[in-house]
């Protein structure tokens, strides 16, 4: 008994000890490279043919209404114009009637072509938001230092970027030893079916497997995430699946002057508390890429948390849930989206439907979410009824061990100023998932050094990208290009 409170202090040390040498050996060491500038400055040429790009209306309103074609000839002519060396010097192929593959031949037929990906189509602008605009969003407007329009971000900004880096290297006499594919879809924002699975089919139907394919997704960021004031480079090396649900009730309709305690309008309601308060299972796991990256910027109690998950799960879970991006990082997403009922005042309403939309984290599919949601409600009078049209899991999660993710972060960091880079599980839908079918190493990255604030603008109002950001993605662009070629196969 003498010996058990020495025994405890000693223990407490201990304990203590193993928190705080874990929490000051967190985080990744951080090569530093020189900055590398691959071509002479010139923002006005590609800000003046993102411009011209803008002003091509290629709307993609939803699955019955794709872009117009006459929208996408227009396109298509805009950069034969504005891309002369790149016309001539590679490819193009017209697949399915709306996408574009151009093809970049390279010197050594041994080595895996790499592919970059884009998207033609952009999201409408909300006729109501069209006064809320500071300049139009189809003028394409170069003002204040920014090119404003819808596409300046999602993602006519990345087409041009990559069109102008190869235009830029033929210019400079550049030969690819390495194939590079162009490949731009026509659909990525109704599901990607016409374009980028078209593109893949192509693809695969003359047996290429690419060595790497890059795609719009993981940004430069600061702010993003609570406590992080740091910029930070996160690369999508998965994407999250989709499930939307509608939840179905029938009830007898009758007076409403002797209701029931709930007409069906308040079961429905209490089974959508119930979901939105019982979110699913939450992996923080997934986060430690990203901690790491930054981990010795990291404030003390978020590094502290992050070296020791074993035992700050709760809290770090708790603390994600308040941010909505952070939550969405850790878990498959519940968002109630849609809602309908009722067909008169003062009658018991017969029906009531909700229509839940989920966001797939790897590791998950439909039936686990039909599962939580039958747990969750405890209510049979509910059916599910999956939208097997807006339905897909997951996708595979790409090597970040492998030569083409290794030249990637070193590339990014190379050019915006060695700022930590970490993989991510990316939030939304792209058509990068099509890729995996040919390719292993599918990385989503937009080189865009952004505020959270500006990120509003992506499918939102005054969408812009400032001219000097758009001249670093052309630069970044022409340095991956030179850098994959120069890579060995294979990883
Ligand atoms: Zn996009």
């Amino acid at each position: 008994m003498p010996y058990l409170i020495p025994f405890l202090i000693i223990v407490l040390v201990l304990f203590v000890a193993v928190i705080l040498f874990r929490t000051f050996t967190f985080g990744d060491a951080q090569q530093k490279f020189e900055p590398l500038q691959v071509f002479a400055p010139n923002p006005d040429r590609v800000a003046e043919r993102l411009s011209k790009v803008i002003q091509c209306q290629t709307i993609a309103f939803d699955e019955t209404t794709p872009v117009e074609p006459q929208k996408l000839k227009e396109l298509r002519s805009v950069l034969e114009k504005n891309f002369p060396h790149l016309h001539k010097t590679c490819e193009k192929q017209l697949i399915n009637d709306g996408s574009l593959l151009f093809t970049w031949k390279g010197k050594n037929e041994a080595l895996d072509p790499i592919l970059f990906a884009g998207h033609q189509d952009v999201v409408p602008v909300d006729g109501q938001d069209l006064t809320k605009w500071t300049h139009a969003p189809f003028d394409g407007t170069i003002a204040d230092g920014y090119l404003w329009g819808r596409g300046a971000l999602d993602m006519k900004n990345q087409v041009v970027a990559v069109l102008e880096s190869v235009e830029r290297l033929i210019e400079s006499g550049f030969q690819p030893n390495r194939t590079v594919y162009l490949a731009l879809g026509h659909d990525e924002e109704i599901g990607g079916t016409r374009g980028a699975a078209k593109i893949v089919e192509w693809l695969k139907h003359n047996n290429i497997r690419l060595e790497a394919v890059i795609d719009e997704g993981g940004m430069i960021i600061s702010g993003l995430l609570p406590g992080i004031d740091t910029p930070f480079a996160t690369v999508g090396i998965a994407e999250k699946g989709m499930a939307t649900i509608n939840l179905q009730l029938e009830m007898a309709p009758g007076h409403s002057s002797a209701p029931p305690h709930h007409t069906a309008i308040g079961i429905m309601a209490q089974a959508i508390t119930k979901l939105e308060n019982h979110p699913m299972p939450a992996e923080p796991e997934i986060m430690l890429p990203l901690m790491r990256a930054v981990g010795k910027s990291l404030p003390f109690v978020l590094r502290m948390a992050f070296a020791n998950l074993w035992l700050f799960k709760g809290l770090v879970i708790n603390t994600l849930r308040k941010n909505p991006q952070g939550d969405a990082a850790i878990r498959t997403t519940t968002a109630v989206t849609l809602i309908k009922g009722g067909i008169k005042d003062n009658i018991l309403p017969p029906n009531a439907n909700a229509t839940v939309n989920f966001r797939i984290k790897p590791g998950e599919c439909l039936a686990d979410i039909l599962q939580h949601i039958r747990d969750t409600i405890q209510d049979e009078r509910i059916q599910l009824v999956p939208n097997e049209d807006i339905l897909w899991d997951a996708s595979p999660v790409s090597d970040t061990e492998s030569t083409p993710y290794a030249v990637l972060k070193e590339t990014i960091q190379k050019v915006f100023d060695n700022v930590p880079v970490a993989s991510q599980i990316f939030p939304a839908a792209t058509d990068s998932r099509y890729y995996y079918a040919v390719c292993k190493n599918v990385y989503r990255f937009m080189p865009l050094h952004i505020s959270k604030d500006a990120m509003k603008g992506i499918h939102g109002i005054d969408e812009r990208i400032s001219v000097e950001a758009l001249e670093k993605m052309v630069q970044f662009f022409g340095a991956l290009i030179q850098a994959y070629d120069g890579m060995r196969n294979k990883s």
